[in-house]
């Protein structure tokens, strides 16, 4: 069993470290490929349901209003967000006036993962048992590893 301890964002240390890991540039930026889901995709891809998340912060983003006017009409709307371990997450925005709740995902980096050298298998002192999974990415070096047996 995984206990996390969940990081409430306050601190100008804190904020350093949401700007390198999911890449938030200031308080009404989004963070890195930020983009609109739905709650499916919530459900079947991220984190929320295995992993959870590790970080809790709140930020006011410009979004799209209407999606069916030719004009592009944008307000900024309070939401929170939700990031996990490897730079990824969602964000949520309720509507108080029509009940609705808005998706949004996020990533800090889209991972493309390889498998594991001989030397970082040591270096990290990651397992290689039947049920262990392991890969590292190549773009951030973000380095994933659980254990499928239960
Ligand atoms: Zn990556």
């Amino acid at each position: 069993m995984m206990f996390d301890k969940l990081v409430y964002i306050s601190d100008k240390e804190d904020v350093e470290e949401l700007k390198k890991k999911f890449g938030v540039i200031n308080y009404n930026t989004p963070p890195a490929n930020f983009k609109e889901v739905d709650a499916e995709w919530v459900a079947k891809q991220s984190t929320f349901r295995t992993y959870g998340f590790k970080y809790h912060w709140y930020q006011q983003i410009f979004i799209d209003t209407d999606k069916q006017s030719t004009i592009r009409c944008q307000q900024l709307k309070g939401m929170h967000f939700f990031g996990s371990h490897d730079g990824t997450g969602f964000a949520m925005y309720t509507d108080a006036w029509t009940g609705r709740i808005r998706y949004f995902s996020f990533a800090g980096c889209i991972h493309e993962y390889r498998k594991l050298t001989e030397k970082e298998y040591i270096e990290h002192k990651i397992s290689r048992g039947m049920h262990d999974h392991s890969g590292i990415c190549k773009k951030c070096g973000y380095i994933y590893y659980y254990n499928s047996s239960g």
